[in-house]
């Protein structure tokens, strides 16, 4: 007997929360692989979350929040974004403009050469060098701690002092030693940014790489849809949550503390712009902190270019979670709740409050896939025999 006609309302097995990495590889995984109904809304007008890339009015592919570069050491991770993209060869090189002279960052031998007008030749010349320079702090605490004691006070101020206060708006005293004890600093002339085995750029751009990973009858996309208005609407079996996890929460213990950007787009009348894809600013004298130029990640070739300049914020769209213990323990007492949320599973860079990169969120999407998997092969010899 056919039901009474009533107004439809669609069931989905998944509703999931946001259109970035960790929501689209779970959209995609579940969709394929289970044959699960999903819904994957973003309250952005477009999916990609903060990778989402873009040609401007001039025709110029560039990234709307700055410039992602993709890295890995992951050949799982690499394998699976492959389905969905070819690869175009890129390694990133960063310059800093310090005492108005372009050297390399992280600092390396070329760094000191060109920096002091040295003739360093030798890596042991250059770490006897840094050596010299170096000032040990008997207990290191805060991220100036970290940079005094390797390379001494000189270099702390010309590259990391000013920057650290723009990035953060807070002195690098006052910071976690974690936010500068991942800047390596190099005693050969290496200068390539990472030092990951597999270094490339979507070769049509990230937009079109999800375009193809959310390609499937069984996802239905919604962009510009907030979680908060539909959240009574959706009927779904599960929520897979990848917003800030405070808001989930109605910032009922406060909000964590992020810190923001204001992105300036700026098509120039040239070529090209700058020797790399990005320079850095450390100085405080200039307000924004890098400047990136796309052409040069793209391989794009055209008479103009675009440029981002980057100006750190305390306003705005969440981007770095603020390392400071304090929001580290507020994060925690919303990380309790979470786990006591039946059928809702939080993923991704906003609902875990870390900074990660996009290789490491695809990898969190993949485990957390792999989980429910699991749970679903564990359940299913039980609903077979109920059947
Ligand atoms: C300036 C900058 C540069 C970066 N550069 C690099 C780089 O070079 N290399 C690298 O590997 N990583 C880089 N990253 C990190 C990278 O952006 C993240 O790893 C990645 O975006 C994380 O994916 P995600 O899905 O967790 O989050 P996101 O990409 O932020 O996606 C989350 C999505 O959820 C949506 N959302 C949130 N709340 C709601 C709601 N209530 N309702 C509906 N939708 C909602 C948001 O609109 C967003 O689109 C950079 C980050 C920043 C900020």
């Amino acid at each position: 007997m056919n039901a009474p006609y009533r107004a439809e309302k669609r069931r989905y097995d998944y509703l999931i929360v946001g259109a970035g990495f960790a929501g689209s590889v779970l959209a995609e995984r579940l969709a394929s692989q289970h044959g699960a109904r999903v819904l994957l809304i973003d309250r952005r007008p477009h999916i990609g979350g903060n990778a989402y890339d873009e040609p401007n009015e001039a025709g110029i592919l560039y990234h709307k929040y700055g410039p992602h570069i993709f890295h890995t050491n992951s050949e799982q991770v690499v394998d699976y974004l492959s389905q969905f993209t070819e690869w175009r060869p890129y390694e990133h090189r960063v310059r800093a403009l310090v005492r108005g002279k372009l050297v390399p960052i992280p600092i390396n031998r070329t760094t000191l050469n060109k920096l002091f007008d040295l003739d360093l030749q030798t890596d042991e010349q250059a770490a006897d060098y840094l050596a010299s320079r170096a000032e040990p702090v008997d207990e290191i605490r805060t991220s100036e701690d970290v940079v005094i004691n390797a390379v001494g006070q000189e270099l702390y101020e010309l590259f990391f002092r000013g920057y650290t206060r723009k990035q953060w708006g807070l002195d690098p005293s006052e910071l976690d030693k974690q936010v500068t004890s991942r800047i390596p600093t190099r005693t050969n002339t290496d200068d390539r940014y990472f030092s990951d085995t597999f270094q490339a750029m979507p070769l049509n751009g990230y937009t079109a790489m999800f375009e193809k990973m959310v390609d499937n009858p069984l996802i239905e996309v919604r962009t510009g849809v907030d979680f908060r208005d539909v959240r009574d609407e959706v009927d779904a079996d599960h929520i897979i949550y990848t917003g800030p996890i405070d808001e989930y929460f109605g910032f009922r213990f406060g909000k964590l503390p992020y810190r923001s950007l204001k992105f300036d787009h700026q098509t120039l009348d040239q070529e090209q712009f700058q020797e790399v894809a990005v320079v850095n600013y450390p100085s405080e004298d200039v307000p924004f902190t890098r400047i990136s130029e796309y052409k040069h990640l793209t391989g794009q070739e055209a008479p103009v270019t675009t440029v981002t300049y980057e100006y750190p914020s305390a306003e705005g769209d969440p981007y770095y979670p603020i390392p400071r213990p304090e929001n580290q323990a507020l994060f925690k007492r919303y990380e309790a709740l979470a786990d006591a949320t039946d059928n809702v599973t939080f993923v991704g860079r906003l609902a875990t409050y870390r900074y990660y990169n996009m290789d490491q969120i695809v990898g969190q999407a993949l485990a957390t896939f792999r989980r429910i998997d699991d749970k679903r092969r564990a359940e299913q010899p039980t609903a077979v025999a109920a059947e």
